[in-house]
């Protein structure tokens, strides 16, 4: 075997052992929600929103470039995006809106419900924004935000997450390999949904 070929072998045996253990983390995710059949949607979203926490938290600490996170109260570009959320979420937010008496701007809401992922960029700027996003630019659903919300962290300038004025590949991400898989087991085991259709649904429910 010439030199080349052995560290191409080597290279596949890592790569191999890596996705290997990415999905046993996705797989331990998976069947840790499947589990969670018979109890309610508040208690769900709530214990998975602090597992996020406390695995990026785990995660920051472990990896020294996440000092140079520059999210913080009032940036807030990446809250005039499409957020996939799952249903107990949806059930979460929509408690927070009943328990709070927060008026929602309802006609809004119905007209975003009708954008999916691939189109929500064409909407008027004035509708894009989140109907959590309060008027100091901070979040007023902070403490029950969705797992798409918690995770999203750049370590870039907050001015370039503004998708109208830059392009998306110059804003730089820090993530975790786990919450990323932990947050896409949530959405395919629970279900995923536009935060705005979700939403009204949930307020609809009973
Ligand atoms: S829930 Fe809060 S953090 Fe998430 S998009 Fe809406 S305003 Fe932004």
């Amino acid at each position: 075997m010439t030199d080349d070929s052995k560290s191409a072998a080597n290279r596949a045996a890592r790569n191999e052992k890596k996705e290997a253990y990415l999905r046993a983390i996705y797989d331990r995710y998976t069947t840790e929600f499947r589990a969670t059949g018979d109890q309610d949607l508040l208690s769900v979203a709530r214990n998975t929103h602090m597992a996020m926490d406390e695995l990026l938290q785990r995660d920051r600490a472990k990896n020294p470039g996440s000092e140079n996170i520059q999210c913080g109260k009032g940036c807030n570009h990446c809250c005039r995006e499409a957020v996939e959320i799952w249903p107990q979420e949806a059930a979460l937010l929509a408690g927070v809106v009943r328990d709070t008496g927060m008026m929602l701007d309802m006609a809004r809401l119905e007209r975003q419900s009708r954008f999916t992922v691939d189109t929500w960029r064409q909407q008027p700027m004035t509708d894009k924004a989140c109907l959590f996003l309060g008027s100091d630019g901070a979040c007023t659903v902070y403490e029950s935000r969705p797992n798409a919300c918690r995770k999203l962290l750049v370590v870039t300038d907050p001015a370039l997450c503004d998708a109208e004025q830059s392009k998306p590949d110059s804003v730089g991400r820090w993530f975790s390999w786990e919450a990323e898989l932990m947050e896409s087991a949530a959405l395919e085991v629970f279900g995923a949904a536009l935060m705005p259709g979700a939403l009204l649904a949930a307020l609809h429910a009973k």
